[in-house]
């Protein structure tokens, strides 16, 4: 950032911008389900639903499980999730919750990407590229669709 001079207010603004930010990551909101345009009226295609776009945008809920966002020490965090995440999500499909971990406030795209865990969606694959490509729906799930249990 280039500051001209006089050019205190600036700093002032700036400062004002990244604790409005960093709020905004500590306290990102729920996001909203859209439609992936997936036929879930014949379940039996359940191993062909696809969610595109899943890195930026929240899927269909599948699962309607309740969402808890829980901010835990590390030695806590390792127990649920890949030590070197930045998150996951956590399904509890017997107590219909799901709960997303982390050891501090998680950005908007994070909190997009766990919350689509929760609703039943799994990236095929763990790098960037792989987030970026469509979703599928949880290979173990898809039984329970093929079945109408889910
Ligand atoms: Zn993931």
């Amino acid at each position: 950032m280039v500051l001209e001079k006089g050019s205190t207010p600036y700093v002032v603004v700036s400062l004002g911008v990244v604790v409005c930010l960093l709020s905004m990551v500590l306290f990102a909101s729920p996001v909203e389900a859209r439609s992936t345009g997936n036929n879930y009226e014949d379940r039996t295609t359940a191993a062909k639903w696809k969610c595109r776009r899943a890195h930026l945008l929240p899927c269909d809920n599948l699962l309607n499980l309740e969402i808890k966002q829980e901010v835990v020490v590390y030695s806590e965090f390792k127990k649920y999730c890949y030590k070197r995440a930045t998150a996951c999500a956590k399904l509890r499909m017997q107590e219909r919750t799901c709960t997303i971990y982390s050891t501090r406030g998680i950005t908007k795209s994070t909190l997009i990407h766990e919350t689509n865990h929760c609703y039943g969606w799994e990236h095929k694959g763990e790098s960037e590229e792989d987030h970026r490509k469509p979703w599928i729906v949880f290979p173990s799930f898809v039984k329970f669709f093929v079945r109408g249990i889910l």
